[in-house]
């Protein structure tokens, strides 16, 4: 934990000011408030290797096994804090004194644990338990590996407890994916993971945009990007008419990668990611998609 009088900040996501393995608070400025951050990655491997990625000395690999009793103590007990403790007092803005969400979002991938499932359960019995029902759990995910039935099992029950999965989804062609998330998958592959995703739980579209090498996001790429975004809401919509997403994050890159592609990225101005919020929004009027945008 920080010394009394530190303020948790904006730009504050340096997990290892805490003792614990697999919880941390962080002001998130997307969450808008104190998000609690479970980590199964603390092991820093993630399957995926994003240009962008925060990670310091990211690994290709997955979750390691995880200890569950100490990760249910670690959660109990920062709950238990952050509801009658001074954690809030002593350490969080007063205008952001409030538990905004409880989010999967670590060091990589968190569906590559293989227990997420009954990680999902227990993180939602330990939030119900605490008296903080209305506080939705978050899935930030690359969704690679939806494919899986442990990871289906655990999005529908993430569903059924009001959560809510954060879906990466940054580009539409092979090239574009390999370039910015290190990975080599068929885009069409990919949009089908997200159609899953949206039959099963409420889903949003994180994306994140940048210039690289002083290039900004080309028309190609955009229009790339979209024409797979509505594959993806075409393919959901074959199964059950009514799928549909919530909406698209746009965000630029407000902290510095850890990765060594980061020479080639620079932060894109307000007025540009606004730009390309707009043609998302243009595009995919009528679809009943919100686009929100994060600097
Ligand atoms: S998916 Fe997330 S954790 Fe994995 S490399 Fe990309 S940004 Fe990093």
């Amino acid at each position: 934990m920080k010394t009394p009088g530190q303020m948790l900040t904006v730009t504050d996501h340096n997990r290892s000011f805490s003792s614990l393995t697999y919880v941390y608070p962080v002001v998130s400025r997307r969450a808008g408030g104190v998000s609690v951050g479970i980590n199964l990655n603390p092991n820093n491997a993630c399957n995926w290797h994003c240009a962008y990625c925060q990670v310091p000395g990211l690994v290709r690999g997955a979750a390691p096994e995880i200890d569950m009793a100490l990760l249910d103590a670690e959660l109990r007990g920062f709950l238990a804090e952050l509801c009658n403790g001074r954690f809030m007092e002593e350490h969080v803005p007063p205008d952001v004194r409030v538990i905004r969400d409880i989010a999967f979002s670590g060091n990589g991938e968190p569906t590559s644990s293989k227990a997420f499932d009954e990680i999902v359960e227990r993180v939602i019995a330990a939030r119900d338990e605490a008296g903080l029902a209305a506080v939705p759990v978050r899935l930030i995910t690359n969704g690679s590996l939806i494919d899986r039935p442990y990871v289906q099992a655990a999005l529908k029950r993430l569903a059924l407890a009001g959560g809510e999965v954060w879906f990466k989804f940054d580009a539409g062609t092979a090239d574009d994916i390999q370039r910015i998330n290190g990975i080599d998958v068929d885009p069409r592959t990919h949009a089908r993971r997200l159609a899953l995703c949206m039959s099963l739980c409420p889903t949003w579209v994180q994306t994140c945009v940048f210039a690289w090498d002083g290039v900004l996001p080309s028309q190609d790429l955009i229009g790339n990007y979209l024409a797979m975004l509505e594959y993806a809401l075409q393919q959901a919509r074959k199964n059950d008419p009514s799928a549909g997403l919530k909406g698209v994050l746009l965000y630029g890159v407000a902290r510095p990668s850890y990765q060594p592609e980061a020479v080639h990225l620079q932060r894109l101005t307000p007025e540009e990611l606004d730009a390309i919020a707009s043609q998302i929004r243009d595009r995919l009027q009528g679809k009943g998609l919100t686009v929100t945008v994060s600097p």
